[in-house]
Formats: structure tokens, sequence, C-alpha cells
């Protein structure tokens, strides 16, 4: 990847870390806990695309370090959860093999698994090295007749979030546009107008997707591609014609709305999925981008009819959490839409993360929390456990690498981690929030953890 390429790509003008005078990206700080790399935030991308091979070209523990860190989940082919990789070898380096190598596992992973394509991941080795990865993608999909994408993203090219961005970067230039939508099934339950629709930025962290994607067939809005969460390479291909498209996780993927949007006019919205309000708000956000008042007269039906079921079934729920002091620690979007998704519980967030957040995050939680809502940037263990303490909260709700501090401080922890495998998104999603906050805030074992003096005290 051309350097000037990388700097494109850094400088997203529809995001507002570009509105700061520095970088707004962490930089790595000696003690605290950091994020992956560049590659790992590309493969972390795509790698739901489930029926395509994910081949690593590197050294195996490349492929190791970032091995099933996101709970997504496929409904149907589960090739993308197998690991490959070139495992290049010290003599590899030295003898110059990394092409063949990288050629030779093309060949045997399209005769053995057959897949829908294959993404080639470039680490650092051999792009210090220099393999023409480009090269040999090109030559092997001529070969064998199979798209097969390679995504440059050695590691050194910068942190996840630019993984990210290179991952999107590379379906919008190699796959979006390439093949056409199918045309509806004439046995089609809906009789209406049909929306076509993406979603971008959806991983389908424990089955979330599927919270929703029943109550988008019922309004008939199809959705072409679920990017890239239970999503199949031909899906993605067919992104281009989706007339509205929702932004699930902001800052990883804005680009592809952005550039879908100037490409072929579909405008797109960022919003959530996670709390009534916000699940309530996205429906609301494509009868309104779509400008069909038929859909959004039954977006209002379905909305009323699923918050008073929703208000229904947490009635018994509700009085056990509402009141809760929650201290929320998880970045990007998640950083406001789970405070949103607490108030709607009657939980008070007295403070939220905002360590990968951007400046619209940190709007949309000062309108949440307001212009005093306590956010705590950096991922210092011991400063989160102290900032508990000090905030006098009850409950720790953050990912998973927090688990052991809040442990071995003995602080009622919630997971909500994207390899956890409970999905939290949609109307039935805060129900199982509510359910899942309720065991952890009202456990007795608490009580007995702080029994003959083991209060609950920061980490060592
Ligand atoms: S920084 Fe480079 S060597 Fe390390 S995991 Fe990422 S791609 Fe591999």
């Amino acid at each position: 990847m051309r350097p000037e390429d990388v700097l494109a790509l850094k400088d997203e003008p529809t995001c507002g870390q570009n509105q700061k005078s520095k970088s707004g990206c962490a930089q790595p700080k000696p003690g605290a806990t950091q994020g992956g790399c560049c590659y790992d935030g590309a493969r972390n991308a795509l790698l739901p695309i489930a029926d395509a091979a994910h081949i690593v070209h590197g050294p195996i523990g490349c492929a190791g370090s970032s091995w099933d860190n996101r709970g997504s989940r496929s409904s149907g082919s589960d090739l993308y959860r197998i690991g490959m990789t070139t495992d290049l070898s010290d003599m590899d380096v030295i003898m110059g093999r990394g092409e063949k190598r990288l050629y030779g596992a093309i060949r045997y992973i399209i005769e053995r698994y057959k897949p829908a394509a294959v993404f080639v991941y470039v680490t650092c080795i051999p792009a210090l090295q220099g393999d023409d990865v480009d090269s040999v993608a090109k030559t092997a999909s001529e070969r064998f007749g199979l798209p097969v994408i390679p995504i440059d993203c050695a590691g050194f090219y910068g942190n996840k979030n630019l993984g990210n961005r290179i991952a999107g970067d590379a379906m919008v230039r190699h796959v979006i546009g390439t093949r056409e939508p199918d045309p509806l099934p004439a046995s089609a339950a809906f009789d209406g107008t049909v929306h076509d629709v993406n979603l971008i930025g959806e991983w389908n962290v424990g089955g979330e997707f599927w919270n929703v994607a029943p109550l988008f067939d019922e309004l008939g809005l199809r959705i072409l591609c679920s990017f890239s969460g239970d999503s199949r390479f031909r899906e993605v291909q067919t992104m281009h014609r989706a007339r509205a498209n929702m932004v699930v996780c902001s800052k990883a993927m804005i680009h592809v709305a952005r550039k879908l949007h100037e490409s072929f006019g579909a405008p797109y919205f960022e919003g959530s999925f996670y709390g009534v309000r916000d699940t309530s708000d996205a429906f609301r956000n494509f009868a309104r981008l779509l400008g069909d008042p038929d859909l959004a007269a039954r977006t209002e039906v379905l909305i009323a009819r699923e918050e008073a079921r929703t208000a229904a079934e947490l009635a018994a729920i509700r009085p056990r959490v509402a009141g809760k002091r929650v201290l929320v620690f998880a970045g990007g979007y998640k950083s406001w839409s789970l405070v949103s998704a607490m108030q709607d519980l009657g939980v008070e967030v007295v403070a939220t993360g905002t360590e990968k957040s951007t400046e619209e995050d940190k709007a949309r939680i000062r309108d949440l929390m307001g212009t005093q809502a306590r956010m705590i940037e950096d991922n210092d263990q011991r400063a989160l456990i102290t900032a508990f303490h000090d905030c006098r909260a009850d409950v720790l709700v953050a990912g998973d690498r927090y688990i052991f501090p809040a442990m071995k401080s003995r602080l009622p922890f919630l997971d909500i981690d994207h390899v956890r495998r409970i999905g939290y998104a949609g109307y039935s999603g805060i129900l199982e929030l509510a359910r899942n906050l309720d065991a952890v805030a009202n456990s007795p074992v608490w009580a007995r953890a702080q029994h003959r003096g083991l209060a609950a005290r920061p980490a060592a």
C-alpha cells in the first residue's frame, strides 16, 4: 500500500478524530492494555464474511494472536472459523519463499474448501521483505477462477482502527459493485414496496443481528448485506444497490458509507440497536431516509407494539436494577449506545469510558449524561478500579480484559466484550441485558466476598 493511501485512510473527513489538533488515536502507553495492530483490525472487520477463506500471510503468531477475538456468529457456512495461515518461518524469509508459499496455500484452500472467495491478509514480515501479494492474488484468481482479494494491512502501518478502514476500503475497491442483487422471489411474504438497505459495521456479536433482522423483514426492508456479521461474499458484492445505509459502528466503517453515498447516492445515518430508544430511532431513520410515508406509518405501528411488549416483559426486572449505579467502560460507539441502553432500564450511569471514542461519540455522551458527564480516557486497570470506587458504582460494565482486575477487587462485573456469546441488540436484547445486569448487581456473592474484611479494594 502506498504511503499516501495510508494517509488518506487516516484522514477520514466524517470522523471527529480529524478535528483534533493531533491524532486522536490512542498511542501505546507502557503499563496500559493495548488494542490490536492494523492487520488485527482488518481481519476482525472481514472475518465474519462466513463463506470466504481468510488466509493470514505471515508467521503463525500473527494468526494466533488475533484468532477468535470477536464472537461473530454465522447462520450457515462456518468456513470463517477455520484458521488459515502460510506460517512463514525464518528459512522462508531467508530463501525468499513467501510468494511461493502463498500461492500454494491459496491453491490448497480453494481445492480443499471451495470458498466463495479468498482474502489474503498481509502482515509485517511479507510486507518488509517485499512479497508481491497483489501479483500472486491476481495470478491465483485467474488460474482458479475465483476472487482472491489482497488486504494490505501490515501491523506496522498503524492501529486496529486503521486496519478496519483498510478492510472497508478493499471492499469498496475490489468487491462492492461486482454483482447485482437477486430479484425478489415471487413468493415474498411482504406485498408492499420493498426497500434495499445495508447495515455497515454490524458484527453479529452473540447473534445480535438476528434480534433485529425479523423486524426488517416485517417492514419490507431487505438487508442486502449486514457488513460483515453473518454475511456472505455475494452479499458484499451487492451493497452498492442499497437505497439507505445504517452505520452501526461509526468509527470503524463510516468511510464505506461515505463512499457508497458519493458513488451511488445512498444516504446513511449513524445509529445503534442497543436499548429501546435507539432501536426505535434506527427504524425511524430508515423510514425517513427512504421517504416512504407508508413505511413510516408501518414503522410507528411496529415500534408501538415492540415498545409495549418490551415494557411489559421488563416490568418484573426493572425495579431490581433501577437506581443501580453503573460504570460503563467501553470504547467507540458502545461508549454512548450502552449508556442509552442502561438509562432505558432506569440505571444511573456514573461514568463512561471514551478510550476509542470520537468527538461525535463524546457529544452523544453529553447529550445523554449532561455536560458534566465523567468520561474516562485512560484504560489503565488500576485507575479504572479507583474510578469505580470514586464514583461509588455498583457494577462495572466493561470488556473481558477487565474481568480479572474486577475479580481480584471483588467488584460486580458485567462482560460486554465483543467476544461474548450473548446478543444485547434490539428489543429482545435489552431484556437479555436487564436479566444479566440483575443477576450481577443482585448476586449474593458480593456480600460473601466482603465477609471478614475482604472488602473491595483496588487490584494489586
Ligand atoms: S504487529 Fe505485525 S507481526 Fe505483530 S501481529 Fe500485527 S502483523 Fe503480526
